[in-house]
């Protein structure tokens, strides 16, 4: 096994509480789906100022499962953005519809609202907006467009937990907002997911969608009374058990305390790398609260793979947040796509690198990361 580097990409900060939290449920009779499910889904509910939330095994169950729940399958489109991970535009292929993309703001790397309208076609059934790293495609013009057509938008809030525009947060103008707790997002249990949603026909659907398609859940049954129950429709196996749930509920008191600490992280990165020739990174437009999941830099695209080699030499781990999707070999083949399709994402795919950002990054670490960028960029 490859020893971490000494400033690691990402680094949890669970606490004894949380470990403790998960100790009652090993000592408790019920694992998977419960009481301690319900706990998180009552507060990231309230955390988010949404009537429901839905825990599921991860964000990409939680886009396939809405994509079902809204009646989307083959013959439809969705109409989404290449600069993803894979998850968002393969929850639109296992629902069976086509995915469509449309390229991104130069100075974000978010969907472009103002080229939606132009992919919409009449098999258009939702859009996909990513609200990448942290920070919130603009909602406001796209809610209006989707509206007037009666197409569906489900958010990929994999990054934007805490983002805010304005007043508008996640779920809020979309139908569902798909959350992710894989290893490395801002909240974790390892694996896991939710989708947040304002309509209670959803919510109903996605609950029964998530357990098989069962009119009554595990929940149910960790009451050991038994209750006949019937199949409607044909669901899935994708809920979140106890175990996981119980290692997530306490961090949400923690969300906005880490928030203010990786947006002084942020800032500090902001305000050293603004002077170094070669080097930029995305913008947070006036009027939004990113929820700074990732922290990018973009690089000369021929010197990308090179700063990638110098900062791990220097013991800084990074990773590649992403390379468009569209250009992957299954995309390519399966839909003709070819390099120029999508001009921005291509270009932000090829200079791209992440640099590490989380609550517990010390300043040290912090002054590290940036010194390792300094050099490397001095020696283009
Ligand atoms: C992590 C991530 C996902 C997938 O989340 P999983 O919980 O691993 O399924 C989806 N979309 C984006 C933008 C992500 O970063």
């Amino acid at each position: 096994m490859q020893e971490a580097p000494e400033v690691p990409f990402y680094r949890h900060s669970l606490t004894e509480e949380d470990i403790a939290e998960v100790a009652t449920v090993l000592r408790s009779l019920f694992l998977t789906t419960g009481p301690v499910t319900a706990r998180l889904e009552e507060k990231l509910a309230a955390y988010l100022g949404v009537k429901h939330v839905v825990a599921v095994s991860s964000c990409t169950s939680a886009l396939f499962l809405s994509l079902k729940a809204l009646g989307i399958g083959p013959g439809d489109e969705v109409i989404t953005t290449p600069m993803t991970f894979i998850a968002t535009s393969n929850a639109v292929l296992h629902a069976g519809a086509r995915p469509v993309f449309v390229d991104v703001e130069p100075a974000t790397g978010n969907l472009d609202v103002a080229r939606v309208a132009g992919a919409i076609t009449p098999r258009t059934r939702a859009v996909i907006p990513v609200h990448l790293y942290g920070q919130m495609v603009d909602m406001v013009p796209l809610a209006r467009l989707c509206r007037e057509r009666g197409i569906a938008i489900v958010e990929d809030a994999a990054h934007a937990l805490e983002a805010r525009q304005g007043d508008v947060r996640p779920a809020r103008l979309g139908d569902a907002a798909c959350f992710s707790f894989y290893a490395t997002k801002n909240l974790t249990c390892g694996e896991g997911g939710a989708v947040a949603t304002s309509s209670d026909e959803l919510k109903e659907s996605l609950r029964r969608l998530r357990m098989h398609g069962m009119s009554r859940g595990a929940a149910d049954r960790s009451t050991g009374r038994h209750q006949h129950w019937d199949m409607e429709r044909l669901g899935f196996k994708a809920n979140l058990s106890d175990i996981q749930s119980a290692l997530l509920v306490h961090q949400i008191d923690r969300i906005e305390e880490q928030l203010a600490r990786r947006e002084a992280i942020a800032r500090r990165y902001e305000e050293a790398f603004r002077g170094i020739g070669g080097l930029d990174f995305p913008r947070v437009k006036a009027g939004n609260t990113s929820a700074r999941h990732l922290f990018t830099i973009w690089v000369p695209p021929e010197r990308r793979d090179h700063t990638i080699a110098e900062l791990e030499r220097r013991q800084i781990g990074v990773a590649v947040n992403y390379r468009a999707v569209h250009l992957l070999s299954y995309y390519r083949e399966a839909f003709g796509h070819e390099p120029g399709s999508f001009p921005i994402a291509e270009a932000i795919g090829s200079r791209t690198i992440t640099i590490p950002l989380y609550p517990g990054l010390t300043d040290g670490e912090v002054d590290r990361v940036i010194a390792a960028v300094r050099e490397v960029a001095g020696s283009w």
